[in-house]
């Protein structure tokens, strides 16, 4: 006789509903619950599965982007969002954007018409107990209930559950000026950050010693210039989540501008302890970037989350010393968002490091956009449906987008989470082989040739490990 296996999946959004497809299509049975409508969220309009809170936009479409490649996989894995995506498509240049009722219809029916999916309309308070035959997966969101972040708080620590995204802009390193910067830390000495009562702050930290930081330094000409423009630069609209008050130590840099000329001379762009080599003196301000990814690609501005409209934000940015060219490959922000310290909780298969049996998936495990959430669903869903089936959980390699994902949220320095969204920087680097790529477009299409390859392998070893249906019985 068959045991008896089940997957209970709780949150209908992006990664939910491509967790229960995967697992439905591997021949486990799903109970996916999602709590609209009989409970809303500050952003969610509709009782529709996969309702796309805001954007219609899945981003790039192309090769040689790295959210293009991460699609392509999804697609080589059988995705349902991708499908559904595909059957929604509105012209939207080298992008793929939706129809967006199209596009979650088009889930809410193959969802509901599967034979092995029951959808249960209700909130789940607390998280389900789960087994290796019954495993259960956390797809909750940005925007998860009170109750269930509670549980889950208590689960994975308080400290290791944040509710904002406080998010600094980052820049490709290639487009800073080293001429005008310098490399030090601040009295070349570590001073950790504090843990507070709300946990760590991983994205308002302000330099703690320990990385190589880059510093730009600002005359007080330089400085009063970029003050004067930043006060004058437009805020992007407030959403009723965000009305709430901000962490002390999250401050937005507009809202600490305005709080006086010097505040911020104070805070992020406090030159203490920093020599400029240039003059053998201090600055009178200065902006820190810290290294953001494993390949040393990308550099955060330290302590620069702002709600400045992105049109803005790069025309002040630019007016620090050293990032007159920069190229943003993030622009900052302060939201609701619910999300758990990845590196410390989850591993690469996407399973809580002390609950094998419990996956998180989507932003509430760490990742950023629709495409990323979905494509952690699809690798949680599969792993889901391998565990209840007796099977070993596995994640692509590092050399694949969907398995570099994987392996930034259980890598990344927990000290400074963010949530991230897929790059190429987070991706294995080729290597520094004679005859390798070297334009910055070709190095690209290298990389996702490679990793098409190597997907096709992992699916290859995958599938032939399999045990066949008749030894499970
Ligand atoms: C305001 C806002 C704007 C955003 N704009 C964009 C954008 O333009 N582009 C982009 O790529 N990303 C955007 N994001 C990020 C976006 O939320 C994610 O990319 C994506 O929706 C995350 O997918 P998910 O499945 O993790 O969460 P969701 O899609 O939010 O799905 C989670 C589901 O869980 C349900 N749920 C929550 N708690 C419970 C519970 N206790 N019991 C049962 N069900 C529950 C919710 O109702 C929801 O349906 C935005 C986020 C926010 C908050």
């Amino acid at each position: 006789m068959r045991h008896p296996r089940s997957i209970k999946i709780i949150g209908g959004g992006l990664a939910g509903t491509e967790a229960a497809w995967q697992a439905a299509s591997q021949g486990v049975p799903v109970t996916l619950y999602e709590m609209r409508p009989v409970r809303q969220t500050a952003v969610h309009k509709t009782d529709r599965l996969a309702e796309l809170v805001c954007s219609n936009s899945f981003r790039g479409d192309k090769l040689d982007n790295a959210v293009g490649l991460l699609k392509e996989e999804m697609r080589r894995l059988g995705s349902l969002v991708m499908r559904a995506a595909e059957a929604s498509r509105v012209p939207a240049g080298a992008a793929l954007a939706v129809d967006r009722e199209r596009f979650a219809e088009a889930i809410t029916t193959a969802l509901t018409t599967h034979p092995l999916v029951t959808i249960v309309r209700d909130e789940v308070t607390a998280i389900p107990e789960s087994t290796t035959l019954e495993p259960v997966i956390v797809a909750t969101g940005p925007l998860t209930s009170d109750a269930l972040s509670s549980d889950i708080a208590q689960l994975v620590g308080s400290q290791h559950l944040y509710f904002y995204d406080a998010i600094s802009p980052i820049v490709l390193a290639e487009t800073i000026d080293r001429s005008k910067v310098f490399r030090a830390s601040r009295w070349n000495r570590s001073i950790r950050s504090q843990p507070t009562s709300q946990g760590f702050s991983p994205a308002c930290g302000v330099d703690d010693g320990e990385g190589d930081y880059l510093n730009c330094p600002l005359t007080r000409d330089e400085y009063d210039r970029f003050y004067d423009a930043l006060i004058g630069a437009e805020s992007a609209t407030v959403h009723d989540f965000d009305k709430e008050r901000f962490f002390e130590g999250c401050l937005p840099i507009e809202v600490m501008a305005h709080r006086g000329r010097d505040t911020l001379r104070f805070g992020p762009m406090k030159p203490v302890g920093l020599i400029d080599p240039g003059t053998g003196r201090e600055p009178y301000a200065a902006v820190q970037l810290r290294q953001d990814n494993l390949a040393g690609e990308h550099f955060s501005l330290v302590g620069f989350q702002t709600q400045i409209k992105w049109g803005d934000q790069a025309r002040v940015l630019r007016l620090i010393p050293g990032l007159e060219q920069a190229e943003f490959v993030r622009f900052g922000m302060v939201h609701r968002n619910t999300y758990v310290n990845a590196p410390t909780v989850l591993t690469e298969t996407w399973q809580v490091r002390m609950r094998p049996t419990l996956l998180f998936a989507g932003q509430m495990s760490g990742v950023e956009g629709y495409v990323e959430s979905a494509a952690s669903g699809l690798i949680a869903g599969l792993n889901a449906a391998a565990l209840a089936s007796g099977e070993a959980p596995s994640t692509p390699p590092r050399t694949t987008a969907i398995g570099a994902l994987a392996y930034y949220v259980s890598h990344a320095d927990p000290a400074h989470y963010e949530p991230s969204n897929i790059t190429f920087g987070i991706m294995e680097p080729l290597p520094n082989v004679q005859g390798a790529p070297r334009g910055k477009m070709a190095r690209k299409i290298a990389l996702s040739d490679r990793a098409l390859a190597d997907l096709q392998t992992w699916l290859h070893a995958r599938t032939s490990q399999r045990v066949p249906e008749v030894s499970r019985a």
